[in-house]
């Protein structure tokens, strides 16, 4: 750009744009080109007559030049420091540095510095006014002219040429030289406004300007792009402060509605709550009630049974056993219903806690099938027990509550089929981690159940018909207990059956398998040797007047020595002063009851056999009773050979 303004003469944008080049020149290792930019600064600075800083200039590039080894540039730059010392008045210096340059041989790269040379010495003789001398080098500097072709050069050298012949008066040849000089300068003109002229340069200019407006238009855009994009942050940012406030409303009104919700769903938890409690408020009630009636059937139960037994043991008449069996039947069917009732009352109020022991299942299932055999061989069936080998014999479980289980699916069995077959199947189906599932059937080959009975035979009192009921008899509570009490074994009893063919019942049991193998113990054979117990001494610890009565007779009858006291105090005052080979304990007792006057005499005599008689409640069971220290529980009613057995039993 420098250089280009330099040529277009525009000597002030040159200095510009040279200064600005030199500046960013100052920033690079040095090269020719940053010699050449002091260079022409150098030229510019002169053009504007600028000659102590064009001075500098030239000296720098002479410098750069130097330390670059570069030695074409040497005569030039001698010889613009020659035209400078010559415009500073340094005239001697001037031609020194000038003759130098004149005196050097030509040669193609240095004819315009030497004709330059020549020229500007020629304007110092002219100066001089010794107008030959300025003449002479005049047409020296002429000459090599012709051969560089300088037109500049050439059109100053005849300026300078007609400016001599005039001083000398020569009018013609000054006249002539001027007109050449002037001829030339036109056609230089020429020649440059077709190359570069001052229309370029105001081209260059303009498009400069347009360059700036277009740099200008770019800014606003940008700005305008800015402003465009702040807008859309704003935009944006009031959207999202605009849902987030819509967000929070909603949480807000959520909450609220959350806050409603679980006001309601903690007044219905209440009201479900009171609901609840008075459901088992009611379920207890029902529970209590049923127990309290049974209970309070069983005494003068006992009574019935009691005295319908001893009547039929002081030989009536025929007419008279006849009533007295019938009274004996009804008797225990109430018994036996009283006790499933009790039994089912107890598994719905979650009073049945399962024990956890060991037992032989072959011996229990044997056990069953002698005490079943007598209604087996009444109704002329075959029966067998078909027992898996593989099945442990020391499993854990509660063989009281399989007993019932299997008592009365196989009582049923036997009751419902004449001249058939009735068999008891057990197979191992799996023994894994110690525990051993085996699958139960009772098979039978008797009346059978119609198809659309056979979901309801579980339901309470549910019988196939009257007719049923009338021939067979039963409570309609047997396969109830049996399916409430698999239940707690965590089992379910399937039945599949044929009218006129026959019935299956079964269910799976997964039982424990105990570590230690069972120490079988051969059970003692309780033989109903009634000579062994004649002669004893029984204390009776019982307040009802008939069942005293009764258990009194009952004893008397096998010669067993009795005394009767109706109350605990007295009863334990009478243990301490006399020998008992026995004491029957009733439970519920006036002033203090069983189980605490039992407590009392352990305390000083833990020998003496006391069995509890109770017509067992809700509340009531075995083990609670034999945790206050008595040997055994009979239930009332009792059956009489039962109650003969347990004597037997303690008194041998
Ligand atoms: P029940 O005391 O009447 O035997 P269950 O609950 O034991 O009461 O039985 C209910 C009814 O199911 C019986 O009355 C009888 O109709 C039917 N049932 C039970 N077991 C058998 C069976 N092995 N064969 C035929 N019918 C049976």
């Amino acid at each position: 750009m420098g250089k280009i303004f330099y040529g277009l003469k525009k000597y002030e944008d040159a200095v510009e744009k040279l200064t600005e080049s030199i500046h960013l020149f100052k920033t690079l290792k040095p090269t020719p080109e940053y010699a050449k930019a002091f260079y022409y600064l150098g030229l510019s600075q002169i053009q504007d007559s600028n000659f102590i800083a064009a001075k500098i200039s030239i000296n720098k590039a002479a410098t750069i030049s130097k330390s670059l080894e570069i030695k074409e540039n040497e005569d030039l730059i001698s010889l613009q420091t020659a035209i400078i010392n010559r415009a500073t008045n340094n005239i001697e210096e001037a031609t020194t540095l000038f003759n130098n340059i004149i005196i050097k041989p030509e040669s193609p790269n240095n004819l315009y510095t030497k004709a330059e040379a020549l020229y500007q010495m020629g304007l110092i003789e002219k100066q001089n006014n010794r107008n030959n001398l300025a003449l002479n080098y005049f047409n020296k500097a002429l000459n090599l002219n012709a051969k560089n072709q300088n037109l500049d050069q050439k059109s100053n050298i005849l300026l300078a040429i007609s400016q001599v012949y005039d001083k000398m008066l020569d009018k013609s040849n000054a006249y002539s030289f001027l007109k050449s000089h002037l001829n030339l300068k036109e056609s230089i003109a020429i020649s440059n406004n077709k190359k570069l002229g001052i229309n370029d340069y105001e081209a260059f200019k303009e498009n400069q300007k347009k360059l700036a407006l277009a740099r200008l238009e770019k800014k606003k855009k940008e700005q305008e792009r800015d402003e465009n994009f702040s807008r859309l942050i704003n935009y944006l940012s009031i959207a999202l402060i605009t849902i987030l406030s819509l967000w929070c409303f909603c949480l807000y009104k959520n909450n609220n509605i959350k806050k409603k919700t679980n006001l309601l769903l903690q007044e219905k938890n209440k009201e479900l709550r009171i609901a609840k409690e008075i459901a088992e408020k009611a379920s207890n009630a029902r529970a209590e009630f049923l127990s309290t009636v049974s209970h309070e059937l069983r005494t003068p139960l006992n009574a019935i049974n009691g005295i319908t037994h001893l009547l039929l043991e002081e030989k009536p008449k025929q007419s008279q056993l006849h009533y007295l069996s019938s009274l004996q039947y009804s008797g225990n069917y109430l018994t036996a219903f009283i006790n499933d009732i009790l039994d089912i009352n107890k598994i719905d109020s979650n009073k049945i806690e399962l024990e956890k022991i060991n037992f032989d299942l072959r011996k229990l299932l044997n056990d069953i099938k002698n005490s079943l055999s007598e209604v087996a061989t009444k109704n002329r069936n075959e029966f067998i027990l078909d027992f898996d080998n593989q099945i442990p014999n020391n499993l854990i479980g509660d063989p009281i509550r399989l007993s019932q289980i299997f008592m009365n699916l196989i009582n049923n069995a036997l009751k419902f089929t004449k001249n058939g077959k009735v068999s008891i199947v057990a197979q191992l189906l799996s023994l894994e981690n110690q525990i051993a599932t085996i699958s139960f059937e009772i098979k039978d080959t008797g009346i059978g159940i119609p198809e659309e009975k056979l979901e309801s035979v579980f339901e309470s009192f549910s019988q196939g018909s009257t007719e049923i009921n009338r021939k067979y008899g039963g409570t309609g509570l047997g396969l109830t207990i049996v399916k409430k009490l698999l239940h707690l074994l965590d089992s379910k009893i399937h039945v599949k059956s044929i009218v006129g063919v026959g019935s299956t019942f079964s269910f799976n049991l997964a039982l424990k398998v105990a570590k230690d193998q069972m120490e079988l113990k051969p059970e003692k054979e309780i033989t109903f040797d009634l000579s062994k117990i004649k002669g004893k001494n029984i204390l009776v610890v019982e307040d009802n007047k008939i069942n005293q009565m009764i258990t009194k007779r009952m004893l008397e009858n096998r010669d067993i020595n009795c005394e009767v006291i109706d109350n605990g105090e007295e009863a334990i005052e009478a243990i301490k002063n006399n020998k008992y080979d026995l004491v029957l304990m009733d439970v519920q007792l006036p002033g203090i009851n069983g189980t605490i006057a039992t407590q009392e005499v352990r305390k000083f005599d833990s020998k003496t056999p006391i069995i509890a008689m109770t017509a067992i409640s809700l509340n009531e069971n075995r083990e609670m009773l034999l945790s206050f220290g008595m040997n055994d529980v009979i239930a009332k009613p009792f059956i009489p050979n039962d109650f003969y057995l347990m004597l037997t039993k303690f008194l041998s």
